[in-house]
């Protein structure tokens, strides 16, 4: 690993484990059975929290479903919701640390991304505040004299939201405070993995002043928490964030009632570099695109094509830079990337690079599990596949880890064929100066969001989700807050009727 830096292992004692309960109306349950999380990097018990059962996961649905019908929050005003949501962006503002640190020994990324991740959502609740206070329909005033139309908007109802370890409070803030602004009530089942922080979000929501029932969590397993809170008929939504594999199970789970489903699945997101480009800054975003939370992230970067014409110095330019990102120990804050989610995961991305390799590509950098001194063996070698042509599964499917594959094209069009051949379109990136050439790429590709001369940027305010098996409708900014709302037509005569159906006989 002397090719690479390794960060210094921090000496400082990990607080107590976190003692999670589920919050169903209002109150904090005990489960009588418990899990713990041993943290990634530590190999310390981090998380102590409630199994939830079958009766459990009825309750909450039970609960979101009678206070939703009773209207204590969907008929606020959305001044009175947005009073609260804008309490919790301050809440959270003011307990970024304590949150953070749980996150990151929970995730095993590092402490300064934790700080940034939730000290960032806070914008997302702020958002949704405002979401909630300028909502509205539309009025028809050209239906004739005697008619007028309105449609209304209205909350969908009761929601169910499924998050996955990556980003576990982030991807909470996603969905929750727009689901929130809309007026439903909603159930939340975080990954067993990183339980912790949705726990502290609800603790921060009953400070707020949340009533009782509107927001109600869950923890435990995808069975039978998870597949409950998709087949109940009593959910009108769901809202799920994970694997193409269950974002599937959930759709199909979701089809016998014929509940509204968005689904936030995974991706292969490429980004494509013209020799007209910032080399130096598209080389940058290639490697924090291809690192960044150790490649556990659906919106990485795990593909890139790059013009024949600059392809082995650009890549020898990714290859130095690789080199450089600090890897270690995530209680460190001068860590770029921490430690892979589980040893099993770890494992999994392991297996993706020797499959690679078997089918001929090759390995430039890395592909290795790794130890850092006097933390677990949970870590992966920064990792560059070279070679790779598009039939490859390595080429083709979702690694989740440190792992960068390096394809080469000709044209642009070519360019653009290589980027929609995938099952995938959650994202893609273009690098050029030349304005034709990133526009033309952004027309052409099958992508939910098309970054150029940039990557993953995002904003409150922009759409976010995927097409293709990257999955349905669209999260945070104006259209993800729509996800959460029903419209209805409401035709009214103006007047009494002119012309009945039925004419009397005379
Ligand atoms: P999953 O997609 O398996 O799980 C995500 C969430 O769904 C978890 O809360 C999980 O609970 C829950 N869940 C699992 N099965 C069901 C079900 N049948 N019905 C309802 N909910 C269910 O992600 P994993 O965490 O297991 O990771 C597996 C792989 O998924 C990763 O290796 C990665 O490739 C990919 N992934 C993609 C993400 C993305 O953002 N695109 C995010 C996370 C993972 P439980 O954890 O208890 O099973």
């Amino acid at each position: 690993m002397s090719d690479f830096t390794i960060t210094n292992t921090v000496d400082a004692d990990l607080p107590d484990p976190f003692v999670g309960k589920h919050l169903i109306d209002g109150q904090w349950i005990s489960g009588s059975e418990t899990f713990e999380r041993v943290s990634p990097s530590h190999g310390a018990v981090v998380s102590i929290s409630a199994m939830g059962s079958e009766t459990d996961t009825e309750l909450a649905i039970a609960t979101a479903r009678k206070v939703f019908n009773r209207g204590s929050w969907s008929r606020l005003s959305g001044k009175q919701r947005a009073t609260i949501i804008l309490k919790v962006a301050d809440l959270i503002d003011a307990n970024i640390e304590r949150i953070a640190v749980q996150e990151t020994l929970e995730s095993g990324k590092p402490i300064a991304q934790s700080r940034a991740e939730v000290g960032g959502a806070s914008d997302l609740w702020r958002y949704a505040a405002y979401l909630a206070r300028t909502s509205h329909g539309d009025s028809h005033n050209s239906l004739g004299k005697d008619m007028l139309g309105i449609v209304v908007k209205e909350p969908i109802g009761v929601v169910s939201i499924i998050t996955p370890w990556n980003f576990p409070f982030w991807i909470l803030s996603q969905k929750l405070p727009f689901a929130l602004a809309a007026g439903c009530t909603v159930v939340v089942k975080p990954s067993e993995v990183t339980p912790s922080s949705t726990v502290m979000l609800g603790e921060l929501l009953v400070q707020a002043g949340i009533p009782p029932g509107v927001c109600n969590i869950v923890l435990g397993y995808g069975q039978p928490v998870g597949s409950l809170l998709t087949e109940h008929k009593d959910v009108d939504m769901v809202s799920f964030t994970g694997s193409t594999a269950v974002g599937k199970l959930i759709s199909n789970a979701c089809s016998n009632t014929l509940k509204k489903v968005a689904l936030e699945l995974g991706g292969k997101n490429p980004q494509v570099i013209f020799p007209d480009a910032d080399l130096e800054s598209a080389a940058d975003a290639v490697t924090f695109g291809a690192y960044f939370n150790a490649g556990q992230c659906c919106n990485s970067s795990s593909r890139i094509l790059v013009h024949e014409d600059i392809a082995e110095q650009f890549i020898q330019r990714v290859i130095a830079l690789s080199k450089l990102v600090r890897f270690g120990d995530p209680m460190n804050p001068d860590t770029q990337v921490g430690a892979i989610v589980t040893a099993d995961h770890a494992r999994k991305i392991h297996a993706h690079v020797q499959a690679a390799t078997a089918d001929g590509a090759r390995l430039e950098l890395g592909g290795k599990i790794f130890s850092v001194p006097r933390l677990g063996k949970q870590f992966y070698q920064p990792t560059i596949l070279t070679g790779v042509t598009p039939n490859m599964e390595i080429a083709r499917e979702e690694v989740f880890g440190p792992v960068l594959s390096v394809l080469t094209f000709q044209t642009l069009d070519e360019a653009i064929a290589m980027v929609n051949d995938s099952d995938f379109g959650l994202s893609a990136g273009v690098w050029s100066d030349n304005i034709h050439t990133c526009l033309e790429f952004s027309r052409g590709v099958q992508a939910g969001t098309v970054w150029t001369n940039t990557w993953m940027d995002g904003y409150p305010e922009l759409a976010f989700g995927g097409v293709k098996q990257s999955g349905q409708g669209r999260e945070i900014g104006h259209y993800g807050y729509e996800e959460f709302l029903e419209v209805k037509s409401v035709l009214m005569r103006v007047g009494r009727s002119g012309a009945p159906w039925v004419q009397k006989r005379a």
